[in-house]
């Protein structure tokens, strides 16, 4: 490898990959004064599976006891609030009901209740068709059993990983964008990173947190233990004119595996996933079957919902794991899958959910063993109060609202560039702009053009969320706002 620029920058530890998971682990070894450095290919944190799940909280009955997965999602769903509290990040414990249709779904429900009771998760409690019609009154008459768990919530995941990755950056994690690793060897007692086929970085230990690349980062080192099947998650995202339409996280257990819909923070109904296969290179595209299932989906599920207006729909990537000396052997349901070469290089390979719910957990988990291969007894810092940002927002000048639906002023995108966004979805992520019922229709060209004369980027460049999404084709007309 080349070291460019003289002698290449030396680390504690190199996380490779600004997911939640990522940023996790940056927070909580930044905590413990390592000097950390986030690498990411694109262009922000929280471009990856992070930035398009179901948003859910679990409360941990889906796991058997005993289990480190069991034992991580307890700890994290007790703690949420209190995390949430020190990274500033909104979060509502607004409760589940497992429901069933069905023998199967039936027996699920049941097991998933003998489960959590011996999790000990507060409050759980098989409902009856008329205690469910009780509790959330839009509900499916079908509904013939429910398992109530008021523990279980939702979160904003941009904003839960944007907040982990500030923090970090609070204690003095550094970061790269537009960062690829394309090489790992070792030397001596150092990795050497390659990023972009150019520079080296050296460091004493990695983690390998590429979300669903993390099998093929893992295999610039060794032949990986996991392998990853992606597959394509759509959802659909409602905006209810009934306001409490939801009120709880609706599962929704038939004879096959069924959707979640999710009350969001925002006021929105979150349907979904429907899976169906794909690579890692696949276009994050939604397909009219997917679609026109979770309409029929939601529908089964709260009848009313097919008065509501459809909002928008998207999809996700999700990291199937299986074992590479057997394909077939799917790692499904597995512990948190975390391999060690034993030698510095630990690889969170195929963490599907709750990975949301435990990134915190996780990213302590990890944070226990560098410390360990490094010899270094912890002494951790505090979680710092997250950086306010209201230079623009509260300056007079900057209040005319550029997002008409939600509201968003020209201080608070000047804000969000601030805090490092660089695309029109990175200031959607930071503010919220662009959610509403246009969905970014009025507010785009405008936010675009703040970005391009902030930033000092021609308005060519501006993408909406990275690379292949430019915001103007050529020749398009400049003068926007
Ligand atoms: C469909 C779906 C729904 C889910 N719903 C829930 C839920 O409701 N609740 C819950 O608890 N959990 C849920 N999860 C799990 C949770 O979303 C993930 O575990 C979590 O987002 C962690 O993602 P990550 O950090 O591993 O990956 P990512 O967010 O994908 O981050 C990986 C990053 O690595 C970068 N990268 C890749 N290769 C390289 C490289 N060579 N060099 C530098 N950077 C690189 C990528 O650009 C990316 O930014 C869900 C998962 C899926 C797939």
């Amino acid at each position: 490898m080349r070291i460019l620029d003289g002698q290449p920058s030396v680390y504690d530890t190199v996380i490779i990959g600004g997911g939640l998971l990522g940023c996790f682990c940056a927070l909580n070894l930044a905590r413990c004064s390592l000097k950390t450095l986030l690498l990411e290919k694109r262009e922000d944190v929280c471009t990856g599976i992070s930035k398009a799940n179901t948003a859910v909280i679990y409360p941990g009955y889906d796991n058997r006891p005993g289990t480190l997965k069991t034992t991580l999602t307890l700890k994290a769903n007790r703690d949420f609030e209190k995390l949430c509290q020190k990274l500033n990040v909104s979060f509502s414990r607004c409760g589940s009901l497992l429901i069933s249709e069905g023998p199967k779904g039936r027996q699920t429900v049941e097991k998933k209740y003998r489960q959590g009771i011996e999790n000990q998760i507060p409050g759980l409690k098989l409902l009856s068709a008329r205690e469910l019609s009780e509790l959330e009154p839009g509900l499916t008459p079908k509904a013939s059993l429910g398992l109530y768990a008021p523990s279980a919530g939702t979160v904003h995941p941009w904003e839960l990983c944007i907040a982990a990755w500030e923090a970090a950056k609070e204690l003095g994690a550094q970061t790269m964008f537009h960062s690829e690793v394309t090489g790992i060897c070792k030397k001596d007692a150092y990795f050497h990173l390659e990023i972009n086929h150019k520079h080296t970085v050296l460091s004493r230990s990695v983690i390998n947190c590429a979300g669903i690349l993390a099998d093929q980062v893992q295999a610039l080192y060794t032949e990986p233990v996991i392998r990853i099947r992606p597959e394509l998650a759509e959802y659909m995202l409602f905006e209810p004119e009934k306001k409490d339409l939801l009120k709880h996280i609706i599962f929704y257990e038939t004879e096959e595996k069924g959707i979640s819909l999710v009350p969001t923070l925002n006021g929105k109904i979150l349907a979904g996933p429907v899976n169906r296969p794909a690579n890692a290179d696949s276009p994050l595209s939604t397909s009219d079957a997917g679609q026109k299932k979770l309409l029929a989906e939601s529908e089964k599920i709260l009848p009313k919902i097919a008065e509501e207006k459809k909002l928008r729909s998207f999809s996700g990537l999700r990291p199937n794991p299986y074992d590479p000396a057997d394909p077939q052997r799917s790692l499904r349901g597995m512990e948190p899958l975390i391999t060690d070469t034993k030698d510095g290089l630990i690889s969170l390979i195929g963490i599907k959910t709750p990975g949301l719910t435990c990134s915190h957990e996780l990213g302590k988990l990890i944070r226990d063993k560098v410390l360990d291969f490094l010899h270094i007894d912890p002494v951790v810092k505090e979680i710092p109060p997250r950086p306010v940002f209201r230079e623009y927002s509260e300056n007079p000048a900057c209040q005319k609202i550029l997002c008409r639906c939600e509201g968003i002023t020209s201080g608070e995108v000047l804000d969000a560039i601030q805090r490092g966004a660089t695309t029109i979805d990175g200031v959607k992520k930071r503010t919220g702009s662009g959610m509403g019922l246009c969905q970014g229709s009025h507010c785009s060209p405008r936010i675009a053009e703040i970005l391009s004369s902030t930033l000092s980027v021609p308005m060519e460049q501006i993408t909406k969320d990275g690379p292949g999404s430019c915001y103007l084709s050529p020749g398009c007309q400049r003068n926007l706002l």
